[in-house]
């Protein structure tokens, strides 16, 4: 078993809390010397795992994966790539698999990615597959015809030699408590998990949700139709309006609006930062002992306002090497 996948799924099994962040490349030499700082940061806190984001059209894939192999050289901390496939035949996403096996990946987060805006299902430009499910498919399907066998010594016999199955790794997809834009009813996103999980996925992580019963209820569906796997809640600390009405804009989410009240009520950058570290705080609270702990939260690649909420549910076991103000968060964020 690989390393990344025993302590990914060790984690699982602990009875403590865990946490995780996403990070996405960046997009300029400013936001990668920014970046390198807030990994330093983040790794320092001991999260599970970190993810990062890969672009819908594989634009980022490079960025991405230097992003990774930084993760792999220079830290202890599971590294985890997002892949989606959507305008990818069968051997362009065979390649991209093995490209990131090569590089010493065994973590993924399967996806399809959205399709361009104005496509149908029908146009031929989005590819062989379908679906995440047909992903998480064909990356365990590279893993197996890349390493078939591992070879383990026999305690006591020297030079002696196990075969035993091949690595396996760890294949994460996406969940939406609130649906996912595309689907009609809450049985579509259930079936949707399901086949996700019948395709070889041992963990799923949620599009982010404003308020605790999305998650609850969604956690609560989900077992009921026959889902098992660990179901990590994604969590937001969203420190000002703008960002907020941005982040529904992308995400499709109803607009948090006791949220959003409480974020235009303050006057000061620091009084809204304040708020929505509050409300994650808040939300992580009411979310993390419930389905296999754990909470997966969204850095925007800033370290400062993810580490505030982690301090205040009590994860925080480091001491950061910088415990910047508020003040100083929301001049990142802004
Ligand atoms: P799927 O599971 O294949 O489909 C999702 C849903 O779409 C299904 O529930 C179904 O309701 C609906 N659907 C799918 N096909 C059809 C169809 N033919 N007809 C009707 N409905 C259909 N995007 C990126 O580009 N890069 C990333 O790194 C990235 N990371 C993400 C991380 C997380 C945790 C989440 C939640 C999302 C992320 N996304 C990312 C966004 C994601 O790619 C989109 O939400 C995409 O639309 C769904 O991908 P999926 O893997 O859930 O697809």
């Amino acid at each position: 078993m690989s390393t990344i996948t025993s302590s990914i799924d060790a984690s699982a099994r602990s009875a403590s809390p865990t946490f995780s962040f996403e990070l996405y490349p960046p997009r300029s030499a400013a936001s990668e010397r920014q970046l390198l700082d807030s990994i330093e940061h983040l790794v320092d806190a001991g999260p599970e795992f970190i993810s990062v984001t890969y672009g819908a059209n594989g634009s980022s894939r490079s960025s991405s994966l230097s992003v990774l192999l930084r993760l792999l050289a220079e830290t202890d901390v599971a590294a985890m790539a997002h892949l989606t496939c959507v305008g990818s035949s069968y051997a362009d996403a065979t390649r991209l698999i093995r490209e990131f096996l090569d590089a010493g990946i065994t973590s993924f987060l399967a996806l399809r990615g959205d399709p361009p805006a104005g496509a149908t299902e029908s146009d031929s430009f989005l590819g062989d597959l379908g679906s995440a499910g047909e992903l998480v498919q064909l990356i365990h399907r590279v893993q197996a015809e890349r390493a078939p066998f591992t070879q383990q010594d026999v305690p006591g016999f020297p030079g002696a030699k196990r075969i035993s199955h091949g690595d396996k790794v760890t294949i994460a997809v996406a969940a939406f408590p609130n649906g996912h834009p595309r689907s009609r009813s809450v049985e579509q996103d259930l079936d949707t998990l399901l086949a996700k999980e019948a395709a070889g996925a041992n963990l799923a992580i949620t599009q982010l949700f404003f308020e605790a019963d999305d998650y609850l209820r969604f956690v609560d569906q989900a077992r009921a139709a026959g889902v098992t796997l660990r179901i990590l809640p994604g969590i937001m600390p969203v420190l000002s309006p703008q960002r907020l009405t941005r982040i529904v804009e992308l995400t499709d989410e109803k607009l948090p609006t006791d949220l959003y009240r409480r974020l235009t009520a303050e006057d000061t950058t620091e009084g809204q930062a304040a708020v929505g570290i509050e409300h994650a705080i808040e939300l992580s609270n009411a979310v993390i002992g419930i389905d296999r702990p754990g909470v997966h939260l969204y850095t925007f690649n800033q370290h400062e306002a993810v580490l505030a909420v982690l301090r205040g549910i009590g994860l925080l076991k480091t001491s950061p090497s910088s415990d910047r103000t508020i003040d100083h968060i929301t001049k990142d964020y802004a």
